[in-house]
């Protein structure tokens, strides 16, 4: 599965976040893909339409689809050195499709920080630097490699080029998921070279009530962080709150004037920022969501259900989550001419409810 390798510095609340991710987690039981290892946190994307499936069909159980954190020990200034640690911590983040970056954002006076200031900005400063000097460490030896590949025909001139532009932006310290954008730089031209600063960023700021109340400076951060999301969230709020029943924790989010836990709005960006999306099934067993990468085609849709389902695919029929609730049931969505055939090179979009024929 694809996993967010979870980053910070330590003593800015990483454990406390990640024990929550794992306390919120999905049951192994209902996910049997999910090998639940102790560093990795399975947690359900939060997707109200399934309820409102279950009730239209009659469904006994909901399956919502599932956002992995890895929890990533280990980083210390040096870490890009490659010592110790700091090797198995770059290894695990080379495993990784994105990386959250967790920051301190909450004052507490009996909480040590390990560069004696609370400073978000200088916490993620720290971390981009380490993993900007070890892709400036790759591409040091790539790009006179593929210098020579490029005069010998061996390689792709495109490619050089790409790792020349890349060199130029760590230079200036900046992450290449920051930089590439504006400096018109394809980070798709940089996958063979794995480069860690190339994969989808999201940092959370860890915060207390203050913090979530002070909207200029999260504004402040969040355009520091830009294009990657940010997230606001009390760690140590959130673990208390996974420990809850549902309405408990309902009326507790409510007290602190919250509308979503933190931890449900970190699944959220995790799964976009993953570059995923949904499309649902529903029945009177389950109603379910499905993980597809965004611009699938129904094929290949259907394959994530059943490898059979892709090569049989026949056709697939699709309603509009909103249209089926509108018409209240399917029968009435075929009626009212809501069901539409789609074939092999329809493009999914998020919250359609399929349908696949196939042949067996
Ligand atoms: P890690 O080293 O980054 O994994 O940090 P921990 O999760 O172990 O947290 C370090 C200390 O900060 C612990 O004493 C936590 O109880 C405390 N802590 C973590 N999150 C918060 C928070 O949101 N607010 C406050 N006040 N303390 C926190």
């Amino acid at each position: 599965a694809l996993t967010i390798g979870i980053v910070g510095l330590p003593n800015v609340g990483k454990s406390t976040l990640f024990n929550a991710l794992t306390r919120a987690q999905v049951l192994a039981a209902n996910y049997p893909f999910a090998t639940i290892e102790p560093n990795v946190g399975v947690v359900p994307l939060p997707d109200p339409r399934l309820a409102t499936l279950a009730g239209i069909f009659g469904s006994e159980r909901i399956l919502p689809a599932t956002v992995s954190f890895v929890d990533i020990a280990g980083i210390v200034k040096g870490a890009s050195e490659g010592e110790g640690m700091g090797n198995q911590f770059l290894a695990n983040i080379r495993e990784a499709e994105a990386i959250c970056v967790v920051t301190r954002a909450f004052a507490d006076p009996d909480v040590v920080h390990v560069d004696g200031r609370v400073s978000p900005k200088d916490d993620i400063e720290t971390i981009h630097t380490e993993l900007v000097l070890a892709d400036l460490q790759t591409l040091e030896k790539a790009v006179p490699r593929l210098e020579k590949e490029v005069r010998a025909k061996k390689a792709d001139a495109a490619l050089l080029t790409a790792a020349q532009q890349a060199l130029a932006l760590l230079e200036q310290g900046t992450t290449l998921f920051q930089g590439a954008a504006a400096a018109g730089l394809d980070l798709a031209e940089l996958a063979p070279l794995q480069l860690m600063t190339t994969k989808p960023f999201i940092y959370v700021f860890n915060t207390d009530d203050d913090g979530l109340a002070d909207t200029a400076m999260q504004d402040d951060l969040r355009a520091h962080v830009a294009p990657a999301d940010a997230v606001f969230l009390d760690a140590k709020f959130e673990s208390e709150l996974v420990e809850l029943e549902p309405d408990e924790a309902r009326e507790m989010l409510e007290d602190n004037g919250q509308t979503e836990a933190g931890l449900d709005q970190l699944a959220r960006v995790g799964f976009h920022t993953l570059g995923l999306q949904t499309y649902l099934t529903a029945g009177p067993k389950e109603s379910r969501a499905w993980t597809i990468h965004q611009g699938w085609t129904a094929p290949q849709a259907a394959g994530v259900i059943h490898t059979d389902f892709q090569k049989g695919f026949i056709k697939a029929e699709v309603i509009s989550f909103a249209d089926l609730v509108e018409a209240g049931s399917v029968a009435a969505a075929r009626a009212a001419g809501k069901a539409r055939i789609e074939g092999k090179d329809y493009v999914m979009v998020d919250g359609d409810v399929v349908e696949f024929r196939f042949n067996v």
